[in-house]
């Protein structure tokens, strides 16, 4: 399989490349040359199989010429076997034909382990064979740091740096991340917002002569090995319910586009997908062209679902690249213009096309609570302020009662206390077995200046696996 360019003016890479190169050369973003097509009939063949069997024939085709069939599979199995709960990702009802997918079973508690997870372990499997190593540094203000902390932790080949904002991220998140240790393991705190470590990872990579010729990779959401491992979900859950005989329609809280765009990627993979809804917060640009055409930075607004504000949707460019009839000319001068002037519409008949399959809701906090409220007083589930989102927005936007709506649970509740507390169903998430001890461990951080230079400089003295590059 080769990936080419959404801006087409960077070379066409491999899947090994591709990995290990994140955004490309002309600022696009990598996509497959050609999406794998499957039957119903080959669908329907995988019901039953186990999670890490489903995840290797959906994602074989593409990797392959980049990595053994026998390797892939036995870095399946070993990154699903850590998941907390037998059948990977359950399915629970919550009301007639409505069900959350939960995906929060993994060591960080969120859906993205099921990417960083994987990323790890395919990272390291291709360094050990090229006989290279890695620095990973990436930003979070919360579940991204943690799941490429513990993606990585095992990792031979690959010292990790992760940058959050000093005190101003949630006990549960910044434990998950400091007290996973590993002379690899590199947690940064920095006297600054979320923005300053943002940027200083940015700055990072457009000038790398601190690292001594050592490649650095990214692991935020343009990586397209995460998109890759979010499609077999959707995979997943239709098949426990009667799929691909039937269509399933999906609601997806949504941030970077990441997640939902995996699923939009199913259903060009042959999966009979017939609604996909796009559950935001406040922040809701993506809503915002979803429901009007209208793709316009906003200002950033704090809610009580942090793990989707933002301000642009940095996967939003993979939909429009298809929207454009993949042309990579056409989508360098929208991003070029939508850099400029911060706005973005398509044509009219481009929009229609893409609100054949999408919906879309904004959700505030007080809806979020509500919904929390409500769920938990119909069923006992108790759900995250990101689910809840989207569970609102499905009971909003669906379209048909006679197709399961399944509304991807995104994170456990007990890493967003505070909307849970708000909602007033009187009772505190608890932590999981595996994490029940969160609170006494011992944590490893590194408090330094809002400054680039010292973070370098820190980064370069300990980027060999503790010793200088
Ligand atoms: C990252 C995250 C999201 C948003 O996912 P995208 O892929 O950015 O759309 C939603 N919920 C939780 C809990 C997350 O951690």
């Amino acid at each position: 399989m080769r990936y080419i360019s959404t801006r087409g003016q960077a070379p066409a890479l491999n899947f090994e490349d591709v990995l290990l190169a994140g955004l490309a050369t002309d600022g696009g973003l990598y996509v497959p040359e050609n999406l794998p097509r499957f039957t119903q009939e080959e669908i329907a063949s995988w019901a039953g199989l186990p999670y890490h069997e489903l995840a290797f024939n959906v994602m074989r085709p593409f990797v392959t010429g980049s990595i053994s069939d026998a390797d892939f599979r036995s870095i399946l199995e070993e990154t699903y076997g850590v998941f907390a709960h037998q059948a990977v990702a359950p399915l629970r009802q919550l009301a007639g034909n409505e069900w959350v997918l939960e995906l929060f079973h993994g060591p960080t508690l969120a859906f993205k382990d099921f990417a960083l997870q994987l990323l790890g372990r395919l990272l390291d499997h291709f360094l050990m064979k090229r006989g290279e190593r890695v620095v990973i540094m990436g930003a979070t203000s919360g579940d991204t740091g943690s799941a490429a902390i513990e993606g990585c932790r095992r990792c031979e080949n690959v010292d990790i740096f992760i940058l959050h904002p000093h005190n101003r991220v949630s006990e549960v998140q910044r434990r998950q991340m400091t007290t996973i240790m590993g002379e690899n393991i590199h947690n940064i705190a920095v006297e600054g917002n979320f923005d300053d470590c943002q940027e200083m990872v940015k700055d990072s990579f457009a000038d790398q002569s601190f690292l001594k010729g050592t490649r650095l990779v990214a692991v935020n959401s343009i990586n397209w090995a995460r998109i890759m491992a979010q499609i077999v979900y959707y995979f997943h859950a239709a098949l426990q319910l009667g799929g691909p005989a039937r269509s399933m329609a999906f609601s997806v809280p949504t941030g970077n586009f990441g997640d939902i765009f995996a699923g939009y990627l199913a259903r060009n993979m042959g999966l009979p997908i017939s609604q996909l809804i796009v559950a935001t917060n406040r922040n809701d640009i993506l809503h915002r062209f979803m429901s009007g055409n209208q793709y316009d930075k906003d200002t950033l607004h704090p809610s009580l679902s942090p793990s989707m504000d933002i301000m642009v949707s940095s996967n939003f460019e993979r939909l429009l690249f298809d929207l454009h009839g993949r042309n990579g000319q056409l989508v360098g001068k929208l991003m070029a213009e939508f850099k400029q002037s911060g706005k973005l519409s398509v044509e009219a008949e481009r929009w229609t096309e893409a609100r054949r399959l999408f919906d879309s809701l904004a959700v505030d906090d007080e809806q979020t609570c509500a919904t929390i409220a409500e769920v938990f007083r119909d069923s006992g589930e108790l759900l995250d302020p990101h689910t809840a989102i989207g569970v609102h927005a499905a009971r909003e936007c669906r379209r048909s009662m006679s197709t399961p709506m399944i509304t991807l649970g995104t994170a456990h509740p007990v890493k967003f206390p505070e909307a849970v507390i708000k909602s007033g169903v009187g009772q505190e998430p608890a932590l999981p077995a595996h994490l029940a001890d969160l609170f006494e461990r011992e944590e490893k951080y590194t408090v330094l200046a809002n400054q680039l230079q010292d973070v370098q400089s820190f980064v370069a003295a300990h980027g060999n696996r503790g010793k200088p590059l």
